[in-house]
């Protein structure tokens, strides 16, 4: 974008928030200062949590106060993951448990432009997603029509861009349409995501490449890693996992 283009879309959306103010996402208050176009600057402080380091490897949940190294933690050592790494950006509480509930069932992609903000207090996640090959979470054709988007598609996408390289790649399909996974133990989950993703057709594996799968939040890690066995299977030699929230 240049200078002028700049200059004119910062006045259009300057005048946009005179005629329709913003209010938070969580509280309802206004939002007039702070970083975040859509979370007010008291939800922002006091409810939004940062997975930075130290952290679990494997699913980025942050070891809270503990002088320790970076490792997995208990649940992803039980999860026995096909992938390598893993980041997550915040938990999946408060104003982000909200944003997320906006982005998937109420069509508010404007949320997205928090993203930006939000990776800016989590650096370690920007770096992790540098020059990869970002590959979403798929949905089932059903639900693509039901929803008119992918989620993990379009936060591939501000990822991508708020890491400065890499691009998206649509590589995997979804087959079988499964129900909400939520109240499930791990080895239901997995019984449930059995033959549920393939391989995209005409789609090929470049084994120089790192890929990193993209879903909106980690909850058990069983859909990432359902994911994760099929890019395994093509091929993929460095595989990570990148989510925007952990649940
Ligand atoms: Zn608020
Ligand atoms: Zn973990």
């Amino acid at each position: 974008m240049g200078g002028e283009e700049r200059k004119k879309k910062g006045w259009l959306s300057d005048l946009l928030d005179i005629i329709f103010p913003r209010s938070c996402i969580s509280c309802g208050d206004g939002v007039d200062v702070g970083p975040f176009r859509h979370i007010c600057q008291k939800c922002s402080d006091r409810h939004v949590l940062y997975a930075n380091a130290p952290h679990c490897t494997t699913c980025g949940y942050p070891f809270w106060g503990m002088a320790e190294e970076n490792r997995s933690c208990e649940h992803c050592y039980h999860l026995r993951p096909v992938f390598s790494g893993g980041r997550t950006i915040c938990l999946f509480k408060g104003p982000i448990r909200r944003m997320v509930h906006a982005l998937k069932y109420e069509s508010a992609l404007y949320v997205l432009e928090d993203i930006a903000p939000l990776m800016e207090r989590n650096p370690g996640m920007r770096d992790f997603l540098q020059g990869a090959i970002l590959v979403p979470v798929p949905l089932h054709p059903r639900k693509l029509r039901e929803r008119g988007y992918n989620q993990s598609q379009y936060l591939a996408e501000y990822f991508c861009k708020e890491a400065n390289g890499g691009t998206v790649a649509n590589l995997l399909i979804r087959k079988k349409d499964t129900q909400s996974q939520t109240g499930f133990d791990l080895k239901t989950r997995k019984e449930n995501l059995k033959n549920a993703f393939a391989l995209a057709p005409k789609m090929s594996i470049d084994l120089t490449f790192r890929y990193i799968l993209v879903d909106d939040v980690f909850t058990t890690g069983s859909t990432l890693n359902a994911c994760a066995a099929v890019l395994r299977k093509a091929g993929v030699v460095h595989l990570d996992v990148a989510t925007l929230a952990h649940g």
